[in-house]
């Protein structure tokens, strides 16, 4: 029973005998109803896992924009760093830290980010999606590019998160459309973050300098998705192979180019486009962050 018919239902006295205390029906109205007001979409360029740890002009960036966003019943991350064969979505009370990369600090290795899970809700959202079958996931908990960055946007760690992942064995144009059809968490309270990078190519990184200045081809690319963004050009941003060499420096492969094509997906006419942050991290990562609210 949907909770409209649920409402009438107990309007009518159809539920004679049905007890429930406040609590637990507040409980059982709690997953994917409507609440009639959009939420925002946001993509982050998260940059090093050092971030988590670090007090640096963009992590204070992130504090500032968690401040400002209405508090969402959910959140939805789309990371760069849970790459599957299909699509999964994870279905935990109690998701585990992953840290998912190696030869840091040990302080970044003792980071929690103990938020609950939402198992109904992640359920939900698999039902939702009619062309793919989305597998449940009971074994993926929280990486790098979700605790790095959710961290600092919401450091209480009180509102459930679930993560779904990314197939890596199909196209940004197939991305896109599923991304269409999640658009409708947007009006059941449900924040939906993708976390990459609009440029990322490890093998040009030199992580001596945070503030190097941008490389040309990383500022080309930056700029000309900007403009697509901007202008509501998504065959542009999905397309992103036509920007030719700047593309192919810039998204060598596109583990963490997707989560903005999810975004995009996400997008609907009506939304404002702002660039929380668009700095670059040693000369070669593009910290965009992009809100569509
Ligand atoms: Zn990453």
């Amino acid at each position: 029973m949907d909770r409209n018919k649920f409402l009438k239902a107990l309007g009518l006295g159809l539920l004679s005998g049905f007890t429930m205390t406040t609590k637990e029906f507040e409980k059982w109205t709690d997953g994917l109803s409507e609440t009639g007001s959009k939420m925002p979409v946001l993509f982050v360029g998260h940059g090093s896992p050092m971030n988590a740890i670090e007090d640096n002009d963009f992590t204070r960036s992130l504090k500032a924009l968690g401040r400002r966003l209405p508090r969402p019943k959910a959140i939805l991350v789309l990371s760069a760093h849970w790459l599957t064969r299909g699509t999964r979505v994870q279905v935990v009370d109690h998701p585990p830290m992953v840290y998912d990369m190696y030869g840091f600090p040990k302080e970044l290795y003792e980071v929690k980010y103990p938020a609950p899970g939402a198992p109904a809700l992640a359920r939900e959202t698999a039902r939702l999606v009619k062309h793919i079958r989305i597998e449940e996931d009971h074994e993926w908990g929280f990486d790098h590019g979700n605790w790095s960055v959710l961290r600092h946007l919401f450091p209480q760690a009180d509102i459930p998160v679930f993560q779904l992942s990314i197939d890596y064995y199909k196209s940004a144009d197939w991305h896109y459309e599923l991304a269409r059809e999640l658009r409708a968490l947007r009006r059941k309270g449900v924040l939906i973050i993708g976390s990459g990078n609009l440029t990322h190519n490890l093998r040009m990184v030199d992580f001596h300098d945070l503030n190097a200045p941008p490389r040309d081809w990383a500022l080309e690319f930056d700029n000309k998705v900007k403009e697509f963004l901007e202008s509501g050009n998504a065959r542009g941003v999905v397309e992103y192979e036509k920007l030719g060499q700047a593309a192919r420096l810039a998204v060598p492969e596109p583990s963490h180019y997707l989560p903005l094509v999810y975004t995009v997906g996400l997008q609907e006419t009506s939304d404002e486009i702002s660039f929380p942050y668009d700095k670059f991290h040693y000369g070669t990562l593009s910290m965009r962050s992009v809100l569509f609210s």
